[in-house]
């Protein structure tokens, strides 16, 4: 199965997606997971991407559909994956509709997660006091000025990519902003029960 997770920074798209992982045992694609994974090890991508990372901005569409297209080519993608994170813009849509038509391979649902904005800011700063409290990493783009810019970044460039997934009768709506139990719930709701 391959499977779009939309919606906002924070709207849960990394908690399902984790889930799914166990449940369809395809592995999650995240791409923002990927880009701190380069910038951790200075790789060339890595130190390009840190900079505009840090500011809430949103990386280069040649920049992230290079690691996507490299990523869904590895072994453990043949049979499906999530992509949690990716496409952020139209462009990356459209990328990556090429990179599987190439394949012979396509997608079978975008789910929208659809939260209400103004709680967001709300749902971070808790995500970002429970890193704190489990001495885990706080995300530095989880500071509330920086997460401000990666909203605004949602709202100009990714929110015309759910319409895209309309368009071709893929998109799956959810309401993001009910409890963990139920999002999965609606979720497996609409996906099939085996791959
Ligand atoms: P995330 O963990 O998905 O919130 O991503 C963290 C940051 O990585 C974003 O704020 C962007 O700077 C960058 N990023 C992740 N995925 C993409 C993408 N598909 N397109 C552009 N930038 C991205």
């Amino acid at each position: 199965m391959r499977l779009i997770l939309l919606g906002p920074p924070g709207a849960g798209k990394g908690t399902q997606a984790t889930r799914l992982v166990e449940k369809y045992q395809i592995p999650q694609l995240s791409t923002g997971d990927m880009l701190r994974a380069a910038v951790k090890a200075q790789t060339p991508i890595g130190l390009k991407a840190k900079a505009v990372m840090d500011s809430g901005a949103l990386v280069s569409d040649d920049i992230v559909v290079g690691i996507i297209a490299d990523r869904i080519d590895e072994p453990d993608a043949h049979n499906g994956f999530i992509l949690d994170g990716f496409p952020r813009t139209v462009a990356q849509a459209e990328a990556l509709d090429a990179l599987l038509a190439r394949k012979n391979k396509q997608l079978d649902a975008a789910i929208e997660l659809k939260v209400d904005a103004s709680r967001l800011l709300a749902r971070i700063m808790q995500r970002a006091a429970e890193a704190k409290a489990a001495g885990h990493p706080v995300r530095k783009d989880d500071d509330p000025a920086v997460f401000k810019t990666r909203l605004e970044a949602y709202a100009r460039d990714t929110a015309a990519v759910t319409p895209y997934y309309a368009a071709l009768g893929l998109l799956h709506e959810v309401d993001g902003m009910a409890p963990i139990a139920e999002v999965s719930a609606a979720i497996d709701a609409i996906l099939p029960v085996r791959v």
